[in-house]
């Protein structure tokens, strides 16, 4: 999948850019691609979907925006006629939990970390993008909610959900479905861009590489990985994204104790490298780079 350079520019990468109009839902598609027998990744706006159907449960992680749940749902009901019976998210960003409420009202049960039901519950300012996030409605919070994880035993599989310390925010979950071979990363893992770092919501890039290392430990070179934005992947792509997160993490760390202004440290373009493999959005580079200085300049 590396050298796959087409990619859905949706979500936070575009919400990165203030100046961009209002997105337009109409015009979304949800584009459903088979991974394994029962194991799906659904694509529209916002972060991937993972979707596993099967004698047991329909099965979803995360739920993009509310303006998309109908296309959502007739996207499922084209691979199976049974309800949504859970939805777990990967975290609390707008653009994995946005359909949650709609979900909830249909019938599914809604499970994530204890710190996405928390950041939910209250209006939350995400720093990095100037955004501020009124609080859910209620029909939209996870009624479970888990601290270091939870399996569910389900369509002859185990899917394990873990929590990993702060990462992408401070409630972000891995799914794993171990017998399916399939890995859901949500935003701790972009296949085509650099990490974002929510430090507003509790992130830290010390995390964005640990749960990298994770995700590589639960898979094997046959796993197909979902990441929160960009194409499905696997684990050497994943890998080679951990080993970018570190080497920009060192030479972050260089240059701040050579003593440079977040100024020269955009100046030196740090990110050059990775712009072919790692384009991510507009503005994502930058952002990377003011992020990584900030937390790593403090004392
Ligand atoms: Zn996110």
């Amino acid at each position: 999948m590396p050298s796959c350079r087409v990619f859905v520019v949706s979500g936070l990468f575009l919400a990165a850019s203030a100046r961009l109009p209002a997105q337009n839902f109409d015009t979304i598609q949800i584009r459903t691609q088979a991974l394994v027998q029962g194991l799906y990744m659904l694509q529209g706006a916002g972060g991937n979907i993972g979707l596993a159907v099967g004698d047991d449960a329909v099965f979803v992680v995360d739920d993009q925006y509310a303006p998309l749940t109908p296309k959502i749902l007739a996207a499922i009901g084209a691979v199976t006629p049974k309800p949504v019976r859970f939805v777990v998210n990967t975290h609390w960003h707008f653009d994995h939990t946005g359909g949650n409420e709609n979900m909830g009202k249909a019938g599914a049960l809604l499970v994530a970390h204890e710190n996405v039901r928390r950041r939910m519950s209250a209006g939350q300012f995400i720093e990095a993008l100037n955004r501020q996030e009124p609080a859910a409605p209620p029909d939209a919070l996870p009624v479970v909610t888990f601290t270091a994880g939870l399996t569910f035993h389900i369509n002859g599989d185990s899917v394990v959900v873990a929590h990993v310390p702060p990462a992408h925010t401070d409630g972000d979950a891995i799914v794993f479905f171990t017998k399916a071979n399939v890995i859901h990363m949500g935003d701790l893992f972009q296949s085509a861009g650099l990490p974002f770092v929510d430090l507003s919501s509790g992130g830290s890039i010390h995390g964005i590489i640990s749960a990298a290392e994770a995700g590589i430990a639960m898979a094997n070179a046959q796993t197909k990985i979902i990441p929160g934005h960009g194409p499905l992947a696997d684990r050497a792509r994943l890998q080679a994204y951990r080993d970018m997160v570190v080497a920009l993490r060192d030479r972050m760390r260089a240059e701040i104790a050579a003593g440079k202004t977040l100024e020269q440290v955009q100046a030196a373009r740090i990110t050059a490298d990775y712009e072919r493999d790692w384009p991510g959005g507009q503005g994502s580079h930058d952002r990377f780079v003011r992020l990584a200085y900030q937390e790593l300049s403090r004392r």
